[in-house]
């Protein structure tokens, strides 16, 4: 008999019913230390008295009135975006597959308008992930995500990662964007070097192409930056983000140049939700604090040290663990085939740690951007107990 709740997740029998900062507790009284953050969601820790305060006194003042009426909320949060970024316009989503959505829109309408209606081509690369709505799932072209969900939505163009003849080879007169995740997340945290971010940009300036940076998971502070493209020193034309931005309540975002916006006018795009005033609460007061230099300075001397400490985490495990990879808070621990990811995140568990498999036989560690150097130095403690027991015949 089918469960009553869809079965689409495998779930791990863990059944959390509170949660304070980078700890999870269970009904019957079990702590976890909490390095995944909800799949890079939870960017200030469960519970944050800030975004609590923040979402509670809205509550008690308006929660929805819908985007035929000016939703003061979106305009301060969009000013603080576009200030702090590449932007000059923003639209608000309920989630990052809604951002993915609108930035394939927005890439097409651009040319539509230009005068170019046959730019319609977006590139991707295998590996990526952009979601799971019919658009999304073309995107990325998985087979896992795509098989029995055809006829698939026309356009998009996979590529092999970091294969620069195939990309050279791929753009031609019909192309409209290229899609890319500065660093992939469920591909296996898979950092796309400077160098290709630069080339990408050059390559989309020599060929009229707009760039789309998909920081859904590696934005918002995730790098210690506030968006992860700043390392290169490009910007995107269009960039969407959502998880940490809500710190954990549902809220994404498009962010835009003048220009790639240009043919979204009104009528064009919408959202019941997007944007709405709780949303707008919780993510004004999230980017307050996460988009300071002082935080940012801080996530970055956490993810050094943080780095150093699975440095030694990985040369004491070599028979579990090949390499760690990633940038700032978003980092890989690349496993040994025979140990798999999935079983050293069920070792984690055990061990009362919680961390995310991901693609490429990668766990990945996507903490709270304000964890405690000690709740790292626990953390640590733990990875160091899952990698021992994974070792050990069951
Ligand atoms: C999670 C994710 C998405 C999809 O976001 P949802 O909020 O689950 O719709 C898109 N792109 C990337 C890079 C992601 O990590």
């Amino acid at each position: 008999m089918i469960p009553s709740v869809l079965p689409t997740y495998a779930r791990a029998k863990l059944n959390f019913s509170r949660g304070e900062g980078s700890w999870l507790m269970t009904e019957d009284g079990g702590r976890y230390l909490d390095l995944g953050a909800g799949i890079a969601v939870n960017a200030l820790g469960h519970a944050n008295p800030d975004l609590i305060g923040a979402l509670t006194a809205q509550a008690h003042k308006l929660w929805h009135v819908s985007n035929l009426y000016e939703i003061p909320g979106q305009e301060k949060l969009a000013a603080k975006l576009v200030d702090a970024s590449f932007a000059d316009t923003v639209f608000f989503t309920n989630s990052g597959t809604e951002a993915a959505e609108l930035a394939i829109k927005m890439a097409r309408k651009y040319h539509y308008d230009k005068g170019a209606p046959e730019r319609v081509e977006i590139i991707t690369f295998e590996g990526c992930f952009h979601g799971r709505s019919t658009g999304a799932i073309a995107a990325s072209g998985a087979e896992k995500m795509v098989k029995g969900f055809g006829p698939l939505m026309p356009g998009f163009v996979h590529l092999p990662f970091g294969d620069h003849d195939a990309l050279r080879a791929a753009v031609n007169a019909n192309t409209a964007a290229i899609m890319v995740e500065p660093i992939q997340g469920e591909g296996g945290i898979r950092p796309l070097p400077d160098q290709c971010l630069k080339g990408l940009r050059d390559l989309c300036d020599e060929h009229g192409i707009l760039l789309i940076l998909d920081e859904v998971q590696c934005g918002i502070g995730r790098t210690g930056k506030l968006f992860a493209h700043e390392w290169a020193g490009i910007t995107p034309d269009i960039l969407m983000s959502a998880k940490g931005i809500g710190g954990g309540f549902p809220l994404g975002a498009v962010l835009a140049t003048e220009e790639a916006a240009s043919g979204m006018t009104v009528g064009t795009h919408g959202s019941t939700y997007g944007g709405n005033p709780l949303g707008m609460a919780v993510g004004s007061k999230l980017i307050d604090i996460v988009g300071s230099d002082r935080f940012l300075a801080e996530v970055n001397r956490k993810a050094g040290a943080l780095r150093q400490k699975l440095e030694g985490l990985v040369a004491a495990h070599p028979d579990v663990f090949e390499t760690v990879r990633g940038v700032g808070l978003m980092i890989g621990l690349k496993c040994r085939p025979e140990v798999t990811a999935a079983n050293f995140v069920k070792a984690g568990y055990e061990a009362g740690v919680i961390t995310v498999p991901a693609a490429d036989n990668v766990v990945r560690l996507l903490p709270a951007l304000n964890i405690s150097d000690g709740d790292i130095d626990e953390g640590l403690a733990r990875l160091e107990m899952a990698a021992t027991a994974v070792k050990e015949p069951s």
